[in-house]
Parts: C-alpha cells; structure tokens; sequence
C-alpha cells in the first residue's frame, strides 16, 4: 500500500504552523490510541501513522526534507520513529501528567503508576528513583558538543538475586497476585495497596542476604553522556533510564543533569548573542580606527570602528557568537562602544582643543552664532 501523504494523515494543510499540527496529532491520537482500541489493528496502524506524521513534522530538519522530496527523503525503511518518547509527547500536548489530576489524559492512556512507553501492564515491582546531578562548564564549551562522563553512585540490580529480593517467589495470597485489595464501603469500592506485601504482588520464601531484601545495592557508575552545544545556563539534560534500578521488575529512574554555563568576564550572553562593551578614544571615535577584540575560542578579531561613531553604538561581527541547541549557524558578536573622555589633558592638548572649538564654532550656522553671541 502506497504510504500516505504525513500531512493529509493528520488533516493539515502544508503551511500548518508547529501547534497546528500539535493540535491535529492530538486529535489523532485521541482517537486511535492502542489503549483505547484494544485489539484493533487498524486503529494500531493509524495511530502509528499519524505518530510518525508527527515526529516528521514538527522536526524542522525532517520537514524541510520531507517537503523537498517526499517519503523518499528518509529511504526504503522509512524514518525512525521513536515510540520511546512518546511519554515525553504527550504529557506535552496534554499538558503534564499529574497525579490523577483531572487534566490527566496521560493517566488514561498508560494506566496510573505506568511511567513509561506504552507497555502492557506490569506486575508489582517498585520502581528506581531519577537522580538530578549538576554539570558546569565554561561558557567556550558551548561552542561544541561536549562529551562528558560522569561518576554517580546509583542503586544497582543485586547479582546474587537478580534485583528480585529473594528467591522461591509465591503468589501473595492476600491479593492473589495483584498487589492491591479491593474493599466496599457503602456503595463505593475502593483499592489500597495490599498491606501484605506491600504491592508486590509477591513474597519470597527467603530474603536475599546480600541485599536484605532490597533487591538493589548501591554502586559506582560511570556514565557517558553528550551535551549539545549552544546548551544554556539551566537547561535540564534527560538520561533515560540512567537513574537508580528498581527492583523485583521495576523500571529504572532516569538521570537529569542539570547544566550551568559559568559566565564569561568579557561577555554578556543574550541566547546565541554575545554582547562585549569596548572602549576607545574620543578621537578614535571621531577618526574611525580598528581595534582588536578576543573571541571565546579566543581567536583574535578585528573589529573596524566607523568615522563617527557614537558612544553606545552596537557593532555586529556576524556569526562569531554561539550556536544554537535548535538551529544550525551560531549568533553574532555584538560590540557595544563606550567612548572615553580623558581626565587629564596637557597644556598642548587644551590648546589645540580651543583651537577646535573655535574652528567648530566658525563652522556652525547663523542660528549657532546667534545662540553663542545670547548665550
Ligand atoms: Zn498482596
Ligand atoms: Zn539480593
């Protein structure tokens, strides 16, 4: 079957801005989420399909392609898509998963307590926890891609119980397996965590002694991880699945690492602008001159100071700031110029000054003598 044009699949027309199509794929996905059509095949397709639109659409890179040559951009296999993210998507076009919140779509398409993809159900488990880490670095590493490895003390799976907490595992006979206990009160029914096994599900005819029971033990760990450039003070960094390990079959936390760009003396940085104050002579201002700046790589620029240059005027050296974490091409240089007046001039140079002001003064128009003669 010939594949589908991504913009007729979602219903938007080609120059559909970025929440057009956000809009449209949540329309789609309402509709035809696995979750809501268990078992049907179609609805499984069609909600792929409209995933995939999505993914292609809102990568400007990917679109730009797909514009310029169709599914063929992206050869016979068609592009990646990532279902792993979905999560990701949808608490962002749904607006955040909260914790069974009104609001909370999320909650209806992964049942509450899933915290990723869209998985079967999971049996009892206890999940890991995600970590927050922080990482600094100097504003000239913004220029490029870093890659980085840290060490973090993290919870591990223990080897000798596999992360399980035990061994010889029965069935909790209080909740049969489901880690939670249904109980009535009046007319309504409720569900609390099983207080026999703690929602596990499961108990163990012996503990673990290596772990107690624990299921995870904590270890070294060295992690390697990629920071895009053009990255910002206070941009937050997602390891997936990189936090602690869960344990008796619970997912593993993620890692957030959270970034700080340490300032740069000779700049103030405005996104991907630099903004560097110079300061030349009154003369110099006047003249025109070339004077020499450093940039971040500390590569050595001339910058060209025009005849006439007013104090505060902004000079722009074209792509010598830094790249952008979401486009190609890097920001601009701007430097602002402050001119100086001397403190201390010498008899000589007062002189000539006088000399100036009384050649200026001839030059003014007839208004300019009037008002110097009142004056
Ligand atoms: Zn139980
Ligand atoms: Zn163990």
């Amino acid at each position: 079957m010939a594949k589908r044009d991504y913009y007729e699949v979602l219903g938007v027309t080609k120059s559909a801005t970025a929440d057009e199509i956000k809009q449209a794929y949540r329309r789609q996905a309402l509709k035809f989420h696995p979750d809501k059509n268990p078992g049907d095949k179609s609805a499984e397709e069609k909600f792929k399909e409209a995933t995939e639109a999505f993914q292609i659409l809102t990568d400007p890179q990917k679109r730009q392609k797909y514009d310029q040559f169709g599914h063929q951009a992206f050869g016979p296999q068609g592009p990646q898509v990532d279902y792993s993210n979905l999560e990701d998507i949808f608490s962002e076009i749904f607006g955040g998963r909260g914790a069974g919140g009104t609001d909370s779509i999320f909650d209806i398409f992964f049942g509450q307590g899933a915290r990723r993809g869209a998985g079967g159900r999971r049996r009892g488990g206890r999940d890991g926890a995600d970590l927050q880490l922080e990482i600094t670095l100097n504003m000239a590493d913004v220029l490029e891609m870093q890659e980085k490895t840290l060490d973090i003390s993290r919870l591990e799976p223990c080897d000798d119980c596999k992360g399980m907490g035990g061994s010889g595992e029965r069935e909790c006979s209080e909740c049969g397996g489901r880690g939670q206990v249904a109980y009535r009160q009046g007319f309504f029914s409720f569900a609390s965590t099983c207080p026999k096994c703690g929602g596990a599900g499961s108990s163990f005819k012996s503990s673990c002694q290596e772990c107690r029971g624990a299921g995870v033990r904590r270890a070294r760990r060295k992690i390697a991880m990629k920071i895009p450039a053009g990255v910002e003070d206070g941009m937050r960094l997602r390891l997936r699945d990189e936090g602690d390990a869960g344990s008796a079959g619970g997912d593993r936390g993620d890692l957030y690492v959270s970034v700080c760009v340490r300032p740069d003396p000779r700049f103030e940085r405005h996104g991907t602008d630099l903004v560097q104050e110079i300061t030349v002579s009154y003369i110099d201002a006047i003249l025109g001159a070339e004077v020499e700046l450093t940039d971040l790589s500390n590569e050595i620029l001339s910058v060209k100071i025009p005849p006439a240059t007013q104090h505060g005027a902004m000079l722009r050296l074209r792509g010598k700031g830094l790249p952008s974490i979401e486009r190609s091409g890097r920001g601009d240089i701007l430097v602002r110029v402050a001119v100086e007046i001397p403190k201390n001039v010498s008899g000589r140079e007062k002189q000539l000054l006088h000399e100036i002001a009384e050649i200026r003064s001839s030059n003014k128009g007839f208004f300019g003598k009037v008002k110097d003669v009142l004056g």
